[in-house]
């Protein structure tokens, strides 16, 4: 028997996937609050509201079963009557609406990547233009997520975003500089900026790679410290970014560049529009133009036709290589990617092994390399107290996938938000221990 509940209406947005969902998220959220809808993100589960809005992931199997499985979580609390409604949004919704909307049909309504408006409505808000750049952000209160464009016009073979998220579409400057203003009058200190490829800014709208004009445009912005670039793209890459980089001191020494492979056949079929040479030569000129820099990549392991001579070839450059950051993942056999006419040859189990092997590199690398952090003086940003720690980060490092500076909080006291100058006294593979220091 259904209980109707007495709730006021109160929303709660969850969000899964990467940060470019979190951006959706928290521009839905901005358009609520300004209906004056109370709505709140990722509530606490014994306060979580009545109305739910499931911000969706459809990238891999591992993202597309996570998001199924939330879907599922609150239809059963909608049988239970904990909750009335369950609204699902973004990209797998995007890609599987029809077939969600049949096995799931206790959903009350499922919404695309570009439905903003119908979702909304359906929440008894309107679209306010006059937002535009406006958002509740969810992140601590010194950075945030900039999504400077949205789509990509990339071919690559293994990839299901631009079936969710269409063409490559960048933001006008001056609608980004006004955003990132606002962000830093609530006191935004860092800028994250987030696209499906970065470098590609501007190719749509001012018909050239326009990344460097609009970091000189975001550097001007009052209270903005640190300017952080995620998501590059090795072919074309825009190097007066670099020149900038190592010019201005609030753009963090820092890139993002997912690679995924390296072996001239894997890239070939991978339909990256690069090689092993060129690849190597972008990464020679990064650390040639600035010195220091922290390189973070992405990989694949265990794509179709992938040898073991493939497998070594990777390891080898990875070690070589010696990238500041890393993530390594499982190939996934995506639907209507230019890859899925390909057999998924290589077994489950020896993709999960080469993934792992890759990663123990990895560990090995970074823990030589935070050993040399011991004894050095790092500017940090300190973005929560936790568990008798103080953490913060360096320009080096990213929110949620990089290295983290553990101060003791028992020992000193430090203000979350502010920049702090701290001694680097002990490492491990993945996280930094220090002390406050004078600057
Ligand atoms: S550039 Fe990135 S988002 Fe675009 S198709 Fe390639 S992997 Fe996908």
């Amino acid at each position: 028997m259904r209980t109707k509940s007495l709730k006021k209406n109160k929303i709660n947005v969850i969000t899964l996937g990467c940060s470019k969902n979190v951006y959706d998220s928290e521009v839905l959220m901005g358009q609520l609050k300004a209906s004056g809808k109370d709505v709140q993100h990722e509530a606490p589960k014994n306060d979580e509201g009545n109305i739910i809005v499931i911000n969706t992931c459809g990238f891999i199997n591992n993202a597309k079963e996570e998001s199924v499985n939330t879907i599922l979580e609150y239809v059963d609390k909608k049988e239970q009557g904990i909750v009335d409604k369950v609204f699902v949004t973004g990209c797998l919704s995007e890609r599987y609406r029809p077939d969600l909307e049949k096995e799931i049909p206790d959903v009350d309504r499922y919404f695309g990547t570009t439905e903003l408006p119908l979702l909304l409505k359906a929440l008894g808000a309107d679209y306010k233009h006059e937002l535009l750049g406006e958002r509740l952000t969810t992140t601590p209160k010194n950075y945030a997520y900039l999504k400077i464009a949205e789509g990509c016009d990339r071919p690559c073979s293994f990839c299901a975003i631009p079936l969710m998220r269409g063409k490559h579409v960048s933001q006008p400057i001056e609608k980004l500089v006004k955003e990132a203003e606002g962000l830093a009058a609530k006191g935004v200190k860092e800028l994250i900026l987030i696209a499906q490829d970065l470098t590609y800014y501007g190719l749509d709208l001012y018909k050239k790679r326009n990344l460097a004009e609009l970091l000189e445009n975001l550097v001007q912005v009052e209270g903005i410290e640190w300017i952080r670039l995620h998501y590059a793209f090795p072919s074309g890459f825009p190097m007066d970014v670099l020149d900038l980089m190592k010019r201005e001191p609030k753009i963090c020494n820092y890139i993002d560049i997912p690679l995924q492979h390296i072996s001239d056949n894997i890239l070939k079929s991978m339909r990256r529009g690069t090689t092993y040479e060129k690849t190597t030569k972008l990464l020679k000129d990064f650390r040639e133009a600035v010195p220091g820099m922290a390189i973070r990549t992405t990989l694949i392991v265990g794509y179709p036709g992938e040898t073991e001579e493939d497998f070594q070839i990777l390891k080898n450059w990875v070690e070589e290589m010696r990238f500041e950051r890393l993530g390594c993942f499982a190939y996934s056999h995506e639907e209507n990617t230019h890859a899925y006419l390909l057999e998924d040859d290589v077994p489950e189990e020896v993709k999960q092994q080469r993934a792992a092997e890759i990663m123990d590199i990895q560990a090995q690398i970074s823990w030589d390399l935070n050993q040399e952090k011991i004894g050095q003086i790092y500017r940090c940003i300190i973005d929560r107290k936790e568990g008798g720690y103080f953490i913060g980060r360096t320009e080096f490092d990213s929110p949620d996938v990089d290295n983290e500076v553990l101060i003791d909080a028992t020992q000193h006291y430090l203000k979350t938000g502010d920049f702090t100058m701290i001694k680097i006294t002990d490492a491990t593979e993945f996280d930094l221990y220090g002390e406050p220091v004078q600057a």
